[in-house]
């Protein structure tokens, strides 16, 4: 019998490659994906014909089914802070009661692995930031849905896995960007992009002198693949995974600006609390998954997922941004 896996927020960005990923596994005979549509979207999929493959449109969190599975992969919420923070109840459920919920699905034994964030660290204070840096967070700040679900969702499955033993991986995702992120998702790289192709006038908030670490989707899912799925790593995490480049966000703007003709910048306010700063400190990730190393660099990692933005802004995608 091969093994039976569950995705949460598989018809997202990051979950729609993930999806792809798992879709090459030999050893997997049913692979079931819930997703409810919130930011993710239908033809993330739609490449996939594989009988393997069950997609189940629903919250996360009230999902039900009398199927258990081997591993569950929780990516459900969304990542983007205007989408999260328009909806800050919701995002939390997805998160915290998301998770409990996948944690009933599994078989005794089974793998539950879950996406959390560098935004655990909140504005951090020392750089780069390894796992053990308990983090700089406003538990009643404008991003706190996101970060604390995230911190509260990383303390229920340690505490699961303390009490019960359960099996976990847990990664702390540092800005992942590339192909198939919504041209409407509002994060740096995605509205750059989707703003040099439109409008032309790229939105920097608060002078763009704060940085973040941009991880390229194929370098990220690389990490994932093997963290995920082998079953000869014990380490249960926390894990960070991305690119320990900290590049400022005006330098993003500047490089997207060169590329994409009649695109400038347009300076705007800051926005509240918003990080100054973001990097990984790798070590962790380097001795968990030896050779494993982000390869591509932004200015690469931008030229390939301008390509993306420009046919899919030429199609006219729909939009319910925030
Ligand atoms: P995304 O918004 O593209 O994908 C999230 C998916 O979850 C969407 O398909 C959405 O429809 C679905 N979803 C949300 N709430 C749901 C619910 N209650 N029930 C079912 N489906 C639901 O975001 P992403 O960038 O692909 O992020 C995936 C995961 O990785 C998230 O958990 C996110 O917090 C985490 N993460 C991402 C980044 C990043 O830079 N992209 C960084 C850190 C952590
Ligand atoms: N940012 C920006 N203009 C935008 C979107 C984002 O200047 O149109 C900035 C934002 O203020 C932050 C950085 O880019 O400093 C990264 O923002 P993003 O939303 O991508 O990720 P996060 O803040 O969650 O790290």
């Amino acid at each position: 019998m091969g093994k039976k896996v569950l995705v949460s927020g598989g018809a997202g960005f990051i979950g729609s490659h993930i999806v792809d990923r798992l879709i090459k596994r030999s050893d997997m005979d049913r692979l079931v994906v819930v997703d409810n549509f919130w930011t993710g979207v239908r033809e993330n999929l739609e490449h996939i014909d594989d009988p393997r493959l069950h997609f189940v449109e629903a919250d996360i969190e009230t999902f039900e089914t009398d199927e258990r599975f081997d591993e569950v992969i929780h990516l459900a919420s969304p990542a983007s802070p205007p989408w999260y923070m328009r909806e800050p109840v919701r995002t939390i459920k997805a998160n915290l009661m998301g998770a409990l919920n996948c944690v009933d699905k599994l078989v005794p034994g089974g793998r539950i692995s879950f996406a959390s964030t560098s935004e655990v660290y909140g504005d951090p204070l020392i750089t780069p930031q390894p796992e053990s840096y308990r983090g700089q967070v406003d538990c009643t700040g404008p991003r706190s849905s996101y970060d604390e679900s995230k911190r509260c969702t990383e303390s229920l499955l340690f505490e699961l896995k303390r009490t019960t033993g359960i099996d976990i991986r847990i990664v702390r995702l540092f800005n992942v960007y590339g192909p198939r992120t919504r041209p409407d998702d509002g994060r740096a790289v995605s509205n750059f992009l989707s703003q040099a192709l439109t409008t032309g006038e790229l939105t920097v908030y608060g002078g763009g002198e704060q940085s973040r670490s941009w991880g390229y989707v194929d370098d990220i899912v690389d990490a994932l693949e093997r963290y995920f799925w082998l079953d000869d790593i014990a380490y249960p995490g926390p894990l960070n995974v991305g690119n320990d480049r900290e590049i400022p966000v005006i330098d993003i703007a500047k490089y997207i600006v060169e590329l994409v003709p009649g695109a400038r910048l347009k300076m705007c306010p800051p926005i509240p609390q918003d990080p100054t700063n973001r990097r990984p400190d790798l070590t962790l990730c380097r001795q968990t998954l030896p050779g494993w190393e982000a390869k591509v660099g932004y200015e690469e990692g931008i030229r390939r997922t301008l390509q993306w933005f420009a046919e899919k802004v030429m199609k006219g995608a729909s939009t319910n941004a925030p």
